[in-house]
């Protein structure tokens, strides 16, 4: 089996610029392989992402080729028919005429009373009555009761798309066991994102590789990170953005489900993460732009946590950390305004971990 879809959040870029020259190969890759969900969504990218699945899908390949899933800004949304404005800006950007999934962005306890209160839902079940969706679904950042709440008010979506990987699955912040179970209960198709933690399990500290050797030393960590996902029954599409064509033939490889000797040796090397880890980023930089001193948050927090995992290191950490900023804002720059950690997915104390951050990387 292989759930691989193609996540267009995270690609090759040069600053501003899409590497065409990188993702078009990988592309094709993805479909030799026989892979054929790419999601994007409104905002990613700054609309480059939806200009990207133009460019490498729409323009190069027959239409039943491939499933495109897109997702609405409704926390942007002021007004109904604002939603139908964002929904054919986004067809015209991918240059097609219907979506495969169509998808309210990010739900949590706010966006999700804003995607009642502009009856974001009713717009969702028209799009499907009328063809251009063909599926409907949101994205979800929050408990599981809240799930349970939406999709008991809402049995019309068909999908969600949940955060789930190994290290997550029992946490109490993101719920990721928890939500997925809940999803089953309801009987929704489950679509995954973040299976590698934005990069955090494709990188491991020194004691949790040597855990995931003894699962298959040929494979790289990303890959057994990939395998639990695509291991649980439920679920029909796991996202994964990536950077090379030689990342992409590793992530689609066929995969047997996990044993509960494999799942064991998870769960050890979670705990060795967890550790070292100390600030669980996933690195979408949903933050960053909300930022009024232009502080390299993401960046920054990869940094403290290789300087976790890796102190002897400092000497390298600490200039990379004055290089980015040259040009961007400093840790000691935050004025604790909190928009950042408004526009967290993951919820992080932002403000605190750039506090503890500056005393090692100014320090
Ligand atoms: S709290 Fe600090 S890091 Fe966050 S947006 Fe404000 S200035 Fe930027
Ligand atoms: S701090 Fe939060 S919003 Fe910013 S990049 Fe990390 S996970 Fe994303």
């Amino acid at each position: 089996m292989n759930k691989l879809g193609f996540g267009f959040l995270r690609f090759p870029m040069d600053g501003d610029r899409v590497r065409y020259d990188i993702l078009t190969p990988m592309v094709d890759a993805f479909f030799a392989a026989g892979g054929t969900y790419i999601d994007t969504a409104y905002p990613y990218l700054n609309g480059k992402s939806e200009e990207a699945v133009r460019e490498t899908v729409v323009k190069r390949y027959p239409r039943d080729r491939y499933l495109i899933a897109n997702k609405l800004p409704g926390y942007d949304v002021k007004t109904y028919e604002d939603c139908y404005a964002y929904f054919e800006e986004s067809l015209k950007r991918c240059g097609v005429d219907y979506f495969d999934v169509y998808m309210l962005h990010w739900l949590d306890q706010k966006h999700y009373a804003l995607a009642e209160k502009y009856d974001e839902f009713r717009f969702l079940r028209e799009l499907k009555a009328s063809g251009k969706a063909k599926r409907i679904g949101f994205s979800f950042h929050d408990t599981a009761e809240l799930l349970d709440e939406i999709l008991t008010k809402h049995p019309e979506v068909d999908c969600v798309l949940l955060q789930i990987n190994y290290l997550d699955w029992e946490s109490e912040g993101v719920q990721s066991r928890r939500c997925y179970e809940t999803a089953v209960r309801h009987g929704k198709s489950v679509i995954v994102m973040e299976p590698v933690k934005g990069g955090t399990l494709a990188r491991v500290p020194e004691k949790a590789a040597q855990i995931l050797k003894a699962l298959d030393p040929e494979r790289s960590p990303a890959f057994h990170a990939l395998r639990f996902v695509q291991s649980l029954p439920h679920v029909e599409v796991v996202l994964s953005g990536m950077a090379a064509v030689e990342q992409m033939e590793e992530n689609l490889l066929q995969v047997e489900p996990m044993t509960e000797q494999e799942l064991e040796l998870l769960r050890q090397a979670a705990e060795a993460i967890s550790e070292a880890t100390a600030v669980a980023c996933t690195g979408c930089g949903y933050c960053v732009k909300h930022c009024p001193k232009n502080i390299a948050i993401p960046e920054y927090f990869r940094l403290y946590n290789e300087n976790r995992q890796m102190p002897r290191h400092a000497w390298k950490q600490k200039p990379a950390y004055h290089e980015i900023a040259r040009e961007r804002g400093k840790a000691s720059d935050c004025i604790s305004c909190g928009a950042c950690e408004k526009k967290c997915p993951q919820k992080l104390p932002i403000r605190e971990h750039l506090a503890a951050l500056k005393e090692v990387m100014e320090g």
